[in-house]
């Protein structure tokens, strides 16, 4: 339930009160807070107001980031999505989407799910220059956090060594959520130094040839993909390299039990269409086969080999922060998300950051696996 100050303020922002009802009804709107500014999150999306929605207590509402549509065959995609059109070329930068915006006197980071994350709104300062937000409180900052000590994810970019970092990809407007134009936001980018995902400039439908070669040397290089936008930001779509689609096979397939079998089966589909498209056979076929099958296989047995030995399925992330409270919080956060974690080390790094070791443990996979090994039949 939320309270009446935020029913009010929903339905003055436009939301009609039976859309309101619903929403209570399958509890897809939760009342938060964080460090003293209330907020109400969308956990389902309702007329505009897109899933990951936050309105804050001062009326400002930040649109969920939208879904990108994706291609899987990328020759017939980009004709269908973009006609004959011209469209930048950014690098899919493989981290987690904050949205970061001015709120009060505090600058916060959102995580997609519409949480204020206390990790990340902590780091932010250390990559973004806030005078951007002084010139421009109605806009919103979406970029990608990512790195090899990283709160959600355990890899990072290639190119990102240590720590963690932040991608600028797209602005918007609080309220109506509109990206601007890419031209400006790669100007308003430079002009406040604010780092941004590489981009390889603008291609077009008959510049395909140049375009695999580009996903070729993007997939050699261990990065994730593209995402292509035409210059008004209409029309976007991703596509994703074979080294990221094996890759994420090979990290989930650790906590296999623990995903949805459709987080395997895009990703062999999406594989399977590479393939096809680009005429893959003999041995780069078979290496690429070879790759999938122990991809596939080998965390996953290496996770029943743990169980089997009395172990758990776990995984064991670093971050760095501020303030070890910062850490407390993280745990609380995770709590919220029904994720369990716990500290399993705190080191001071002399340079006023403090390394905090966390472990989660996956409860369901290793009681699955436990309970397989232990021979139930069904
Ligand atoms: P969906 O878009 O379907 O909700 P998802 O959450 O699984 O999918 P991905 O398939 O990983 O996300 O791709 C979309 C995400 O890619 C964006 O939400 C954004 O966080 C990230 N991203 C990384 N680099 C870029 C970029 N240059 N432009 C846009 N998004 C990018």
């Amino acid at each position: 339930m939320v309270s009446s100050y935020f029913r009010n303020l929903l339905l003055k922002l436009g939301l009609p009160e039976e859309r309101l009802e619903v929403l209570e009804g399958k509890g897809a709107l939760a009342e938060d807070e964080f460090e003293g500014i209330r907020y109400v999150r969308f956990r389902d999306s309702a007329r505009n107001f897109r899933r990951g929605t936050v309105v804050f207590e001062t009326g400002e509402a930040v649109l969920g980031f939208p879904h990108i549509k994706r291609v899987v065959q990328l020759e017939n995609g980009i004709r269908r999505v973009f006609k004959n059109k011209p469209f930048y070329v950014e690098e899919k930068v493989d981290g987690y989407n904050v949205r970061v915006v001015k709120v009060k006197d505090k600058i916060l980071a959102i995580t997609r799910g519409g949480f204020v994350c206390p990790f990340t709104t902590e780091r932010i300062e250390d990559f973004v220059n806030f005078d951007f937000f002084k010139d421009y409180p109605n806009l919103v900052l979406v970029g990608e956090m990512a790195g090899p000590e990283s709160p959600y994810l355990v890899e990072g970019p290639p190119y990102v060594k240590e720590d963690i970092e932040f991608f600028l990809f797209d602005i918007q407007e609080k309220g109506t959520g509109r990206s601007l134009p890419a031209e400006e936001r790669y100007r308003l980018a430079e002009e406040y130094g604010i780092p941004q995902v590489e981009r390889f400039g603008l291609y077009d439908s008959s510049k395909v040839g140049e375009l695999k070669e580009l996903i070729e040397w993007l997939s050699e290089e261990k990065r994730e993909g593209i995402v292509m936008k035409s210059p008004d930001m209409r029309r976007i779509a991703k596509y994703v390299t074979p080294y990221a689609n094996i890759n994420d096979i090979k990290i989930g397939s650790h906590i296999f039990f623990d995903l949805p079998h459709g987080y395997f089966m895009g990703r062999i589909k999406r594989l399977a269409f590479y393939l096809a498209e680009n005429h893959v056979r003999g041995e780069e076929f078979e290496n690429y086969a070879k790759a999938l099958g122990t991809a596939l296989l080998r965390p996953f047995v290496e996770s029943i080999h743990e169980v089997a030995n009395g172990g758990e399925v776990d995984e064991t992330f670093t971050v760095r922060v501020k303030n070890i409270t910062t850490a407390h919080k993280m745990v609380t956060h995770f709590e919220r998300l029904g994720v369990k974690i716990h500290i399993e080390d705190i080191e001071d790094l002399g340079n006023g950051y403090w390394r905090i070791t966390f472990k989660r443990v996956y409860p369901d996979a290793t009681r699955e696996i436990r309970e397989l090994w232990n021979g139930l039949a069904f």
